[in-house]
């Protein structure tokens, strides 16, 4: 099962991986996230992490951003909240996402000030590896159990070059147990290596979801699933799998022409297929 090095995750094993949530539920209850990215030209990116996280769940979803791109968000998502400038009170979330469509450009001081105040488990992708991969006095302020969300190119750059996909597993094991993070490995068969060394090997996805915004709607999961009160290891089980399920969903009437918009608009139909 789940418990052993190396496994192939399959539609049975999520229901389990679930929480679930009462009638007396309130929107504080599922989650209150921040969602850091976007520069000019690529706000879409977290826009699109945005709707991700709002459909996938959570109650309270805030965008950071420089000032001067709040207005398209604030119109492209009129359920999430903007933050511009300092992040003035981290602490009041419960869970971060950073990265999507951020740029590398003046980014350090806010992201080193970031990871020094906050110390619950965050999502990393896109430009915050980056990042941490040209700033490596970073990595080790990334708290316990984060989820990093690297394609292979991200993955190069923060980890390493390996000769063969094989090889790369064995210097994503590494780098997940020295670390104690959760690396997500990006690609058709995504591997979510783990801090005490399991694999897990991800069977949903197809080819077409190899499409511009794929990974941020990714990234706008896993960090709704942490916000949520989700174990970081299942937050990263469910992102990646219900991202794939939601991907071959909208695959079948959507074939070559999906858009991440299309993953997104499947959510909901990952949940009424396993729930
Ligand atoms: P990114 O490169 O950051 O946009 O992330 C791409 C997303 O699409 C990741 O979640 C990948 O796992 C997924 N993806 C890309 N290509 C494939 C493929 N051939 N089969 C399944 N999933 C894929
Ligand atoms: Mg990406």
């Amino acid at each position: 099962g789940l418990h052993s090095s190396f496994y192939y995750l399959e539609n049975h094993d999520i229901p389990a991986l679930h929480k679930t949530f009462n009638r007396f539920s309130y929107k504080g209850d599922m989650g209150k996230i921040l969602l850091v990215g976007g520069s000019p030209g690529k706000m879409g990116a977290l826009i699109l992490c945005a709707k991700s996280a709002l459909r996938t769940g959570s109650g309270l979803v805030t965008c950071h951003m420089e000032d001067s791109e709040r207005f398209i968000v604030q119109t492209a998502v009129p359920e999430a909240m903007a933050s511009w400038g300092l992040i003035p009170n981290p602490e009041f979330y419960d869970s971060v996402g950073i990265g999507p469509g951020w740029g590398t450009e003046n980014r350090v001081r806010l992201l080193k000030q970031f990871l020094q105040d906050f110390k619950k488990p965050i999502v990393i992708d896109a430009d915050g590896l980056n990042l941490l991969a040209r700033n490596p006095d970073l990595l080790p302020l990334v708290p316990k159990n984060s989820v990093l969300t690297p394609h292979i190119g991200e993955f190069t750059r923060l980890v390493g070059k390996a000769t063969n996909h094989l090889e790369r597993l064995e210097l994503a094991k590494r780098f997940a147990m020295d670390n104690e993070l959760i690396l997500v490995l990006k690609g058709a068969n995504t591997v979510i290596s783990l801090p005490d060394g399991r694999q897990v090997v991800n069977s949903s996805g197809n080819k077409y979801m190899a499409t511009g915004g794929s990974g941020d709607v990714l990234t706008g999961m896993i960090t709704s699933y942490l916000g949520m009160g989700y174990a970081p290891e299942n937050a990263a089980l469910c992102g990646v799998f219900h991202h794939g399920m939601a991907g071959e969903i909208a695959s079948k009437s959507k074939r070559r022409s999906l858009i991440a918009s299309d993953i997104i608009a499947s959510i909901p139909d990952t949940y009424i297929q396993l729930d």
